[in-house]
């Protein structure tokens, strides 16, 4: 009874031209057809008003309306002298729904802490943003007997202080460092062991409804041809998909097989 949602992460791909030309594309192709799964498209932060105009514009069509926005990151602060960084508020102008936090590319690239993350998301569900809050391990942590602890770190100190209420509004995404964009996907039984095993830690800390209700999606190397067999898995709650979410019929695809 967890409705699956497949997101899109542009990550920093697709201007405000580039993204009309996608999202013209996408809803040619999918005229007619009624969605079982969420969909969610994340572009760069300047491509958010044309998105909005596209998405949720009195014209926009049907299938428009069901695509959500999300913001690919967002400050941990309300507004003031932060050179470079967007607000939740400024998000909220754009029509956008969901927020990504903790991508492994802020965590690596841009040295976000578990604390960070955890500022974020609570400052995101004060706008009552909806974050797709990310962890995974890395290769060597994996081949170092790491991944549970790991993932137990990143859920507990990335969830540190919310409440249940604001976690029923929160989508986990695991995504195994190792397997984004390197075109290795975790098998289906390594997802579904990493997934069945973040789903007890949300059980531990906020009790078996909690936990049976949480979506969470799985992200790298996600393709057309492995979505179904992971999307196949119980605790397997969707996708957060990169390269393959850049052209509309994959995009589109994934979300046929995978749903
Ligand atoms: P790829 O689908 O390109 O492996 O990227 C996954 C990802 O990081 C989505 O957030």
């Amino acid at each position: 009874s967890r409705k699956p949602i497949f997101a899109a992460n542009w990550k920093m791909n697709k201007g405000a031209s580039e993204t009309e030309d996608f999202v013209k594309s996408f809803l040619s192709k999918t005229q007619g057809m009624n969605f079982t799964s969420e969909i969610v498209i994340a572009p760069p932060f300047v491509s958010l008003p044309k998105l909005a105009d596209l998405l949720h514009t009195a014209t926009a069509g049907q299938n428009a309306h069901a695509i959500q926005i999300a913001a690919q990151n967002c400050s941990e602060y309300d507004s003031g002298a932060y050179t470079g960084e967007v607000s939740v508020m400024m998000l909220r102008e754009f029509f956008v729904h969901y927020v990504i936090l903790g991508h492994s590319e802020r965590r690596s690239i841009y040295g976000e802490t578990d604390a960070k993350i955890n500022a974020k998301i609570k400052k995101a569900r004060e706008a009552n943003l909806k974050p797709i809050f990310c962890i995974g391990e890395t290769l060597a942590e994996r081949e170092g007997g790491k991944l549970e602890s790991v993932l137990r770190t990143q859920v507990t100190q990335g969830l540190k202080d919310i409440s249940e209420k604001d976690l029923n509004e929160i989508v986990i995404a695991y995504e195994p460092v190792w397997a984004i964009g390197t075109g290795v996907t975790a098998t289906s039984e390594q997802a579904q062991e990493a997934h069945a095993f973040v789903r007890s830690l949300i059980a531990e800390i906020y009790g078996p409804d909690a936990a049976a209700k949480i979506r969470i999606q799985y992200g790298g190397s996600v393709k057309p041809g492995n979505a179904a067999e992971l999307m196949a898995q119980p605790d397997i709650d969707g996708a957060l998909i990169g390269g393959a979410a850049l052209e509309p019929q994959s995009f589109l695809d994934i979300i046929r097989n995978g749903s």
